[in-house]
């Protein structure tokens, strides 16, 4: 029986890679070594019965005693903090879902890549965080990473069977978010309720308006140099409103491979969980006649100032993308909490990362766990003090 363990798995992802082994058979079919959740503790429980988990945590300490008492008498162990995540990574399990948000999902997926497992990759931070570790770590252990972001499921679709070398170009597609419609001038004012209304997908919160500003596919576009070990001038970015080309492949001959399909995250997450093999998944199957017609245009630069971020970062490599993805996620804490505007997040990001670029060497060659999370630590710092001073001015 094959084992799985689910690293946030009360999250969107988590619901979807769940629903998908429940429908696979659940407790009968797969041996669930561990799962866990951040605080909704209820849910994690739930899981953790219907699929007769070993081992359930939460990453909230206070939020322990609801969960002992809600899995009382089941037998299933508990445990709680990012310490007891981390080590729920090192139980045994044949595949792995880093489905956790935020950089909080690096320590577990790199603990399970040590261990040689196949670790299904949602947590894009990761990547960006800590790329040349991650790919490093599977490489020496023998364990293998499957993409679950959809344009990279779409990517690497695209690619089987073919040589890296004869790739011309990836072209990723992206829908434009929430207010790809609004006029330039109103993006400032716009709300967390309207950066959250996605046209297309339904996802995690963060993810969502990650999406709106497209720090979601500035991330996306180093996840793709650093997992393809692609040239970044390789890499283009197009935004397509109807999301139904999950990314493409241009090849050296001029062929492009498109991967096209429903909006469901049960495809990607389907893929690596049944990959090498194809199998059955229940995502709507495309009319393509009442379609009729799919739409693309370039992104606006001034609009997204994020995609033209990722690509000094990606210049600079090294901690780099460590301090992109903290000071993003720093940015974006304050513009939940209406501190900062929409607009106001990539400003932040770039003066976090000039001031990290100043404390710091950014550009090394060879990076541990201990030099990422130190620029990752700082770059909060940075980007809090950027973030405190520009919601200040904001105020007055
Ligand atoms: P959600 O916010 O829906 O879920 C996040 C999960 O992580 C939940 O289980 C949450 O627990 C848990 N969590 C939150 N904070 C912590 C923490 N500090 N330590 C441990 N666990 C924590 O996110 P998504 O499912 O949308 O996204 C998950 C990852 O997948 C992200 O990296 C995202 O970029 C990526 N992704 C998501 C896609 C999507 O369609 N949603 C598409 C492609 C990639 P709880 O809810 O119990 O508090």
């Amino acid at each position: 029986m094959r084992s799985i363990s689910i690293f946030g798995a009360t999250g969107s992802i988590g619901e979807n890679t769940f629903d998908l082994i429940c429908r696979a058979g659940g407790a009968d079919a797969f041996r669930t070594v561990a799962l866990t959740g951040g605080r909704n503790v209820v849910r994690l429980a739930e899981m953790a019965r219907v699929l007769r988990a070993e081992l359930a945590v939460c990453a909230d300490e206070a939020c322990l005693p609801a969960l002992r008492e809600a899995l009382a008498g089941t037998g299933i162990e508990t445990a709680a903090g990012a310490q007891a995540i981390a080590e729920a990574a090192d139980r045994p399990a044949d595949w792995v879902m880093s489905a956790i948000v935020g950089a909080a999902g690096l320590v577990p997926g790199l603990r399970a890549l040590r261990h040689g497992r196949t670790l299904a990759l949602a947590n894009k931070e990761s990547l960006v965080t800590a790329g040349p570790l991650l790919m490093a770590t599977a490489a020496q252990h023998g364990a293998r990473i499957l993409p679950v972001d959809s344009e990279h499921s779409a990517i690497f679709q695209g690619l089987v069977g073919e040589d890296i070398a004869t790739v011309e170009r990836i072209i990723l597609t992206a829908s434009g978010g929430a207010l790809r419609d609004w006029p330039l001038e109103a993006l400032a004012r716009a709300t967390v309720a309207e950066a959250l209304a996605h046209p297309n997908w339904s996802m995690g919160q963060r993810i969502t308006i990650d999406s709106a500003s497209m720090f979601n596919k500035a991330l996306e576009v180093i996840e793709t140099r650093e997992y393809f070990g692609i040239d970044p001038d390789k890499i283009e970015v197009i935004i397509h409103p109807e999301s139904l080309i999950h990314s493409m492949v241009g090849f050296q001959d001029g062929a492009i491979m498109a991967h096209i399909g429903a909006h469901d995250m049960r495809h990607s997450i389907g893929y690596a969980l049944n990959w090498p093999q194809r199998a059955p998944l229940p995502v709507a199957r495309l009319d393509l006649a009442q379609i009729a017609t799919l739409t693309f245009r370039a992104p606006d630069l001034g609009r997204y100032p994020a995609l033209r971020l990722c690509r000094d970062v990606m210049a600079t490599r090294g901690l780099a993308g460590a301090g992109f993805n903290a000071a993003k996620e720093i940015a974006l804490d304050h513009f939940f909490s209406g501190e900062i505007g929409f607009m106001d997040m990539a400003g932040v990001v770039e003066t976090a990362l000039a001031r990290l670029s100043s404390d710091l060497c950014l550009e090394t060659d060879v990076m541990t766990l201990e030099d990422i999370l130190g620029a990752d630590h700082l770059a909060r710092v940075r980007a809090t003090e950027a973030a405190v001073a520009l919601g200040q001015t904001r105020h007055t």
